[in-house]
């Protein structure tokens, strides 16, 4: 076993639109840790014309979950890569149990400490309204919701001046019912395993997107800057 090494090394975790992506990508730009987001390399992995991404696209669209083989092994290699080597904030992973169990033997391993895992909670009455207003720039990815963040200009977004904006095609009433279906019956029991580890943490993902980034900060010990 190696030396243990220095970084932040965090999971976000938290039920489907609690936020974990967007505040990933915040406190990415303030510390310049590796955002592995296992949705964002599902979905662009589901986009291949092959049998594995037609097969992987239609589960995505039903909200059901990747095989734990497939994640395991895309988490695998991308955290041996050279980004990653002085911290990284897992999105989206652990979901299940075999999951968790898995990245704490690669992490001992390896000689990562996390520094903790930060569960993002909102109520579920939450949940829906802002995973059906959401959508994001095809062209930079800048994220925004049709009541809560709108660009200055319509059509237009703030970040890049694209045109073209997306949703994702799980962002349905039907597809996130089964996913928080799935959150409370594969996820839910990681939160309790970490907890047990004494690695939880909680933060309050109600507020404005500043707000929970300040908080975020706060546990993190990460300098808030404006
Ligand atoms: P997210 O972008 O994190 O909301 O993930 C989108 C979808 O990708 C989820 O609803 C799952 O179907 C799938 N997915 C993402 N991460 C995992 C994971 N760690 N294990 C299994 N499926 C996953």
């Amino acid at each position: 076993m190696s030396a243990s090494r220095e970084g932040l090394f965090v999971v976000f975790t938290g039920a489907p639109g609690c936020g974990k992506g967007t505040q990933a990508r915040i406190l990415k730009q303030k510390t310049h840790v590796c955002h592995l987001s296992t949705g964002e390399m599902l979905r662009e992995f589901a986009q291949k014309d092959t049998p594995l991404g037609r097969e992987l696209n239609a589960a995505l669209e039903r909200g059901e979950f990747a095989t734990d083989d497939m994640i395991i092994e895309m988490v695998k290699s991308r955290i041996d890569e050279a980004d990653c080597q002085h911290g990284f904030i897992l999105d989206g992973f652990p979901r299940t149990m075999p999951q968790a169990e898995i990245l704490e033997e690669m992490l001992a391993e390896k000689g990562i400490k996390l520094n903790c895992v930060l569960e993002i909670q909102v109520p579920d009455e939450i949940i829906m309204e802002r995973i059906l207003g959401r959508y994001s720039c095809m062209k930079c990815g800048a994220g925004y919701h049709d009541k809560f963040q709108r660009p200055k200009i319509y059509g237009v977004c703030d970040a890049c001046g694209g045109t073209e904006f997306t949703r994702r095609k799980d962002d349905n009433r039907t597809t996130v019912q089964n996913r928080l279906v799935n959150y409370r019956l594969l996820t839910y029991p990681t939160i309790q395993f970490f907890e047990r580890r004494g690695l939880l943490k909680t933060v309050d993902g109600t507020g404005t997107i500043e707000a929970v980034s300040k908080k975020i900060d706060q546990i993190l010990g990460v300098e808030s800057g404006n």
